[in-house]
């Protein structure tokens, strides 16, 4: 390696994991270059959270990292742990100075088959994570009155229009977004599908909102135009706006390979309805992609927090390491990509092979067993990791 991937350790079941994945899956074949943060909850209430923002400052400087999860602190953790404070969710920490779009996709693997028979490839989702309902002011109308909408630029001029004439109580509600946003999450979303060279797709709801949705469709197709569509043209690749009724239908008849990009709430939404039908949240990677180029890899689960308690007592545990282990992947093609090292790459390629392989066998955990069409042997993490080793080897 020549450059190092910024390492973000974590918290709890998925710490212990990250550990034995290094051991024995990387540490054996690559000569691993990292540059280290504890993002550990303990390491994150020493520093004052100093870490996390260092972590991603060193994710700018060097331009890939990969994340372990971590402990989004709630008033039970600063008991267990004695924190100095509630310290604020370290994604949105990192989020907010790579100013990224989350990206998430299923590993698909033969013999655990989404609900949806003709995805054959995964779906990936960008959601815009950004405004809309989730920065709203709303509050209910307590009777008869008029609603309105009203900007007052800083000249002091105003710009106003009746939302509506209530003749009753009722409810309204304010949103907004920003130009500088939809075009960061734009320029992320191209960015990746050229990264990942898969179509991209948008779709709101223009056709009903029709300046708000539509300042949307704008953006995106005003960025593909003066920035992106040489590049898109030739990686082979489409840029495809839709209605998002329309996609909706189109992503179920679809057979996958593609990415699908959606508004704050769609996107929410949307991911959950994806994953689910992909079959397991165990099976789901992230990547957070920011509008500079940089790219932060993780799982897309948490802790695993009922397992550790299981582990602290001494107990095995068969927690599925998959998508971890594609964070670690994700990160190291990426940075053999940027570096020029091929051998990095084919070992990203061999090491998720070696993966997937090993659960085709019938080797996987126990979560897995009961999705898995066929025969399958349940194992603990470590038995599952010590048979992917056993399939690298033998690739
Ligand atoms: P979770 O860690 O994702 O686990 C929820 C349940 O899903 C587990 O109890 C387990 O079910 C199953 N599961 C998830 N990942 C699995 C895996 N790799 N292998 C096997 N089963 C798996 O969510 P949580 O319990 O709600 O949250 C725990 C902690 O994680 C919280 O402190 C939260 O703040 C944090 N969190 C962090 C991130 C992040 O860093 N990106 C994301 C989400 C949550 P069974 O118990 O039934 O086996
Ligand atoms: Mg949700």
């Amino acid at each position: 390696m020549k450059t190092p991937l910024v390492e973000m350790d974590g918290d709890e079941m998925t710490r212990i994991l990250w550990q034995k994945i290094k051991d024995k899956l990387i540490l054996p074949y690559v000569d691993l270059k990292t540059e280290y943060y504890d993002l550990g909850l303990k390491h994150r209430d020493e520093t004052d959270d100093r870490v996390t923002v260092e972590s991603a400052e060193a994710t700018l400087k060097y331009g890939v990292a990969v994340k372990c999860a971590t402990i989004t602190p709630n008033a039970q953790r600063v008991e267990e742990y004695g924190l100095k404070q509630m310290w604020k969710s370290p994604n949105g920490t990192i989020r907010a100075i790579l100013d990224g779009t989350v990206f998430r996709a299923p590993v698909v693997v033969k013999g655990v088959s989404p609900c949806v028979r003709n995805w054959e490839k995964p779906i990936t989702i960008a959601r815009h994570a950004y405004g809309d309902v989730y920065k709203n002011t709303e509050f209910r109308v307590p009777g008869p009155g008029k609603a309105e909408l009203c900007f007052t630029g800083e000249d002091g001029a105003e710009t106003r229009q009746t939302i509506m004439q209530f003749e009753g109580p009722g409810i309204i509600q304010g949103q907004h977004n920003t130009d500088r946003s939809i075009a960061s999450f734009a320029r992320s979303c191209f960015n990746y599908a050229l990264s990942v060279k898969q179509d991209l797709w948008f779709s709101t709801k223009d056709t009903i909102s029709k300046i708000y949705d539509h300042r949307f469709k704008d953006i995106f197709a005003e960025l593909y135009e003066t920035e992106f569509k040489p590049a898109f043209e030739a990686a082979g690749i489409e840029y495809f706006y839709t209605l998002i009724d329309d996609a909706v239908a189109r992503v179920i008849r679809s057979r996958g390979g593609f990415i699908w990009a959606l508004k704050n709430y769609d996107g929410d939404v949307m991911s959950d309805m994806i994953a689910t039908a992909f079959g397991s949240l165990a099976m789901m990677t992230s990547v957070l992609v920011s509008p500079g180029g940089q790219f932060e890899y993780e799982a897309a689960h948490g802790t695993v927090t009922r397992h550790y308690y299981r582990y602290l007592k001494g107990e095995e545990t068969s927690t599925n390491p998959v998508a971890t282990i594609f964070a670690w992947t994700g990160a190291l093609r990426k940075r053999g990509e940027l570096d020029g090292l091929a051998d990095l790459q084919a070992f990203a390629d061999r090491l998720e092979k070696a993966t997937l392989a090993t659960i085709e066998g019938g080797r996987m955990t126990k979560d897995l067993v009961a999705l898995y069409e066929g025969e399958a042997t349940g194992l603990n993490s470590d038995a599952f990791l010590d048979a992917i080793a056993q399939t690298l080897e033998s690739l």
